[in-house]
């Protein structure tokens, strides 16, 4: 039996990262509010250290390593967020990092990787079983492995967003949550069934890779080839273990977006609200917008969960919609 994380660990992860995270600022939008006819809340981690909420659960879990966990160092493996997440949180907590990356992650992510000080280890997503790979690494060289979502260190830290959002505005009606493996919406439902028991919890997977509604639907993990979708953040095959316990439990739905609505909440953020937004980032809005939800009338959080996208990208992804 999985000891799942809770509310207390999301409140220890708090502690924890007081002082190293920023308390992101929660944005409202004027247009946003007519267009749903609702009050929306934008909880802005596209606004935290390494631009996405992925510092939290990093940094959480790297504090609590042993003298000789610190020492060994850590590894993990990421396409490209939870990379710079452990190589940024290392950095500052003196640890080695080792950070296995695919092949064609976006070049900003590699390169904030590097900068950050991580030694990046490059594989083929379509052919190496990245998960093996970085088992063999960990165990010749004596590393801790902290994976991108199925850790209850990195759930309770990546809670610590929703918290910070239900402490600021009370209690909310709707919360969308981006969905990859899951720590964020795991943590997210952690904090809205503590602070918000009424709040309906949705998570908001990319069309193309909904092995999350799936699992949610049939009550047991369910495992997809890597679904191609601009939403490089939710390419994940699967949920994980502990994430899976926490979200069928605590979670209302898993909800579908398609990419070209992805274009146009992030067309939205830029033109209205002045923001850059990765496509992953914008699931959760895209949803509260699309999913047709009776949310007219209702307090409304949405997690914006990222904010990392290549410039050029974000260039060509603009000129796409009229
Ligand atoms: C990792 C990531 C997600 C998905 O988070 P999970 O915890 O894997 O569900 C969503 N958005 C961004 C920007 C991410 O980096």
């Amino acid at each position: 039996m999985l000891t799942l994380p809770t509310f207390d660990d999301v409140m220890a992860a708090a502690r924890r990262l007081d002082g190293h995270a920023h308390r992101t600022p929660v944005l409202r939008s004027r247009t946003a509010d007519d267009r749903l006819k609702a009050s929306v809340f934008f909880k802005c981690e596209n606004f935290q250290r390494m631009g996405a909420f992925k510092f939290r659960g990093a940094f959480n879990a790297l504090s609590r390593f042993s003298a000789e966990q610190r020492k060994a160092g850590v590894i993990t493996f990421s396409s490209g967020n939870h990379a710079q997440a452990v190589a940024l949180s290392a950095r500052l907590l003196g640890i080695p990092a080792v950070i296995l990356m695919p092949l064609d992650a976006p070049p900003a992510k590699v390169d904030a990787t590097r900068g950050y000080g991580g030694e990046v280890i490059l594989f083929d997503r379509f052919k190496q079983d990245r998960e093996a790979l970085t088992r063999e690494i960990a165990q010749a060289r004596g590393m801790t492995l902290i994976p991108p979502y199925d850790h209850p260190d990195v759930i309770a830290g990546q809670g610590t967003a929703a918290r910070e959002l239900f402490d600021e505005v009370g209690e909310l009606d709707y919360l969308f949550v981006c969905l990859g493996g899951g720590g964020l919406l795991s943590g997210s439902a952690l904090s809205a069934r503590a602070l918000s028991p009424a709040c309906k919890v949705y998570g908001v997977e990319p069309e193309a890779g909904n092995d999350g509604q799936q699992s949610f639907r049939s009550g047991a993990i369910v495992t997809i080839p890597t679904p191609r979708t601009i939403a490089d953040g939710a390419q994940t095959q699967h949920l994980g273990e502990y994430t899976f316990g926490v979200i069928r439990r605590d979670v209302d739905d898993i909800l579908t977006v398609s990419d070209a609505q992805l274009v146009q909440a992030m067309r939205f953020f830029a033109e209205r609200m002045k923001m850059v937004v990765e496509p992953t980032g914008c699931l959760g809005f895209a949803a509260a917008c699309e999913a047709g939800l009776p949310i007219a009338g209702r307090r409304v959080g949405v997690i914006i969960s990222g904010g990392n996208v290549d410039l050029r990208r974000f260039g060509e992804l603009m000129a796409e919609v009229a």
